[in-house]
């Protein structure tokens, strides 16, 4: 057992035996040796099944919303991604800060290529920090979905996003795994409206794409959960980076989820907003 994983198993059983918190979410062993799942820990010797490799990738902070009224804080596991999808969550008032005990791990990197653009390896909102922080290596590129796609002809665009959302079986894994998709009720679930139809076919496909991406917008923390979860592999990223990366060139440095205080930047507007387009 590595260092790390051992101060992480002492700070969940410390936490459940003194009784300060309901229970600790982190990850867990899968009968996949290369895959972890979340892992509810709520009695000390839980604190044992605690695993940490570079398996431990899925996103544990979305699991707060099953439960906005504990009786007792609730621990968490905190990297730099977790810790931005709290501070979403938080921002979006959605969860209480009051009702968090961040125990705060400065990660190392995943098996995953979306750890390659991770610009916030140590957790920036926590309670404890378990080990001392490390720099994060120089990201590599940013967009690099958002940049292949720009690269095409309009009509090579629709191409390319027409081919990836006939394959879209609109399971809806994206949108449930998302910190930044935390409506209390999803446009999608609204049958009655008829919003979104439900039948296989590509113009409703498409909506539903271009609507996660635009209600999901300058609020995506970049963690890639939405491409993880993915049953058919759908490079998905490519919109909120290109919504992103438009963000980024038009006003200046923006990251989602650094702080639970900054606006959004299509949350606001202003009488002074140009409006060319009008
Ligand atoms: S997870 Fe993939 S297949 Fe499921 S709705 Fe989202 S894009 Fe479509
Ligand atoms: S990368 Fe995907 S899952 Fe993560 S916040 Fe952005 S849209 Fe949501």
């Amino acid at each position: 057992m590595n260092d790390n994983l051992a101060k992480m198993r002492e700070a969940a059983k410390r936490a459940l035996e003194s009784g300060d918190v309901g229970y600790v979410i982190g990850w867990g062993a899968t009968k996949f040796p290369d895959k972890t799942s979340p892992l509810f820990m709520r009695k000390p010797e839980d604190a044992e099944r605690l695993v940490w490799n570079e398996y431990a990738i899925p996103g544990i902070a979305k699991y707060l919303l099953d439960d906005l009224y504990p009786d007792k804080p609730i621990g968490v596991f905190v990297r730099g991604c977790d810790s931005r999808a709290i501070n979403r969550m938080m921002k979006d008032n959605r969860i209480k800060r009051e009702n968090l005990r961040l125990l705060g791990i400065p990660c190392d990197g995943k098996d995953d290529e979306r750890c390659t653009i991770c610009r916030n390896r140590n957790p920036l909102v926590y309670d404890e920090l378990l080990w001392d922080e490390a720099p994060t290596p120089e990201p590599k590129d940013r967009y690099f979905r958002a940049n292949a796609v720009e690269a095409m002809s309009a009509d090579g665009r629709y191409a390319y996003w027409s081919e990836v959302f006939d394959q879209c079986i609109r399971c809806y894994a994206c949108r449930n795994i998302c910190p930044a998709c935390n409506c209390k009720e999803c446009y999608v679930d609204m049958t009655a409206t008829g919003f979104q139809g439900k039948q296989h076919s590509r113009s409703d496909n498409l909506i539903f794409g271009v609507t996660r991406a635009f209600h999901v917008g300058d609020r995506c923390i970049e963690c890639g959960e939405c491409e993880r979860v993915c049953p058919m592999g759908l490079p998905i990223m490519g919109q909120t980076q290109k919504i992103l990366k438009d963000i980024n060139e038009l006003v200046g440095d923006y990251e989602s989820g650094v702080d639970a205080e900054s606006e959004n930047y299509l949350g606001v507007f202003d009488l002074d907003d140009k409006d060319e387009f009008m």
